[in-house]
């Protein structure tokens, strides 16, 4: 059986098609991806619908940028809400496809679909509890919790953490909304206009990488303190600076200072903060995840009004 995934991104929209048993047991096998770039809804959305035309597929799982609406009895559900990004604003991007389509059509962040496709398959398998960070163009928290994903007022916004400064940044923060949320101290572009390069050229730089760790430690004991996840995953552009595992592990420790005792926050944190099992497809291999639980747990009857 077939079925689609789309990551949607404020860059590009990564859209591909899997081959399932239909069973959660086994990974989906992804036979083919394309790449849109994001422009408007009017011309971006149609080019991927024609894509999924052409497949047989079943089912299909968006993994959004965000904000986004997840309630499903708001009249605004499966839409991105208030986006600075022109055209997006209240688009409803998962009725596009679901009208187009009359297939089941899952929808959650970005995030949370990458946080489920590692709980599914990946390095967070088997978990109740668990998170999934990404460090790139901006910080993003995917929430998996007691065996759902965490959904509530909106969504969690763990990027925008209120973070201590470290003693020598005196760079004023990169988020138009906060001074001091982890985001604007410590996302991609934070780090490129706070040391005047892009970070991928920064990487022998010690300092900045210390700094980066100060930041993305800071957050996770807190999301530790708060959600109690029994795996972190890390990830995005600028985790692809592999020493910075190590060293946000180290500092977790020290922050936290033993008050959580747990061996996965001692003896085998490597095992605790980690890179994704699915490589470079846990957002894509989550939006599917996402369509199959629509079709298997909700079977898309929201949409009709059932
Ligand atoms: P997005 O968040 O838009 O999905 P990415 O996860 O690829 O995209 O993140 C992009 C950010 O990551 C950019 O700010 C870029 O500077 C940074 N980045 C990409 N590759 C690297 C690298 N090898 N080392 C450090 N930073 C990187
Ligand atoms: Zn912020």
């Amino acid at each position: 059986m077939l079925i689609g995934g789309i990551e949607a991104g404020g860059t590009k929209m990564v859209c591909a098609i899997g081959e399932t048993d239909g069973s959660l047991e086994t990974e989906v096998k992804i036979v083919d991806r394309i790449f849109v770039p994001t422009k408007s809804p009017e011309e971006t959305l149609p080019e991927m619908i024609q894509y999924f035309q052409k497949w047989d597929i079943q089912t299909l799982g968006i993994g959004c940028f965000g904000p986004v609406d997840l309630n499903r009895n708001s009249a605004t559900y499966g839409c991105i809400t208030k986006t600075p990004k022109p055209g997006w604003a209240y688009c409803d991007i998962a009725g596009a496809f679901t009208n187009a389509l009359q297939i089941p059509v899952g929808f959650d962040t970005d995030v949370n679909g990458a946080i489920l496709g590692e709980v599914v398959w990946g390095a967070a398998k088997g978990c109740e509890s668990a998170i999934y960070i990404t460090v790139g163009t901006g910080i993003g928290v995917g929430v998996y919790c007691n065996g759902k994903l965490v959904h509530g007022l909106v969504h969690p916004e763990g990027g925008h953490i209120l973070l201590e400064r470290h003693p020598g940044d005196h760079f004023k923060g990169n988020c138009p909304f906060h001074a001091n949320c982890a985001e604007g101290l410590a996302a991609g572009p934070a780090i490129e206009k706070r040391w005047g390069k892009p970070a991928i050229e920064l990487a022998d730089k010690q300092e900045v990488w210390e700094m980066e760790a100060f930041y993305l430690a800071q957050a996770i004991a807190n999301y530790v303190l708060c959600y109690s996840p029994q795996k972190i995953v890390l990830w995005g552009g600028v985790m692809h600076q592999k020493q910075l595992f190590a060293m946000v592990r180290e500092k977790v420790k020290k922050i936290l200072n033993g008050y959580v005792d747990h061996e996965m926050l001692d003896a085998q944190i490597d095992q605790y903060i980690v890179a994704p099992a699915l490589g470079e497809n846990p957002g894509i291999l989550g939006a599917m995840c996402l369509g199959m639980l629509e079709s298997t747990v909700y079977k898309g009857l929201h949409r009709v009004g059932i």
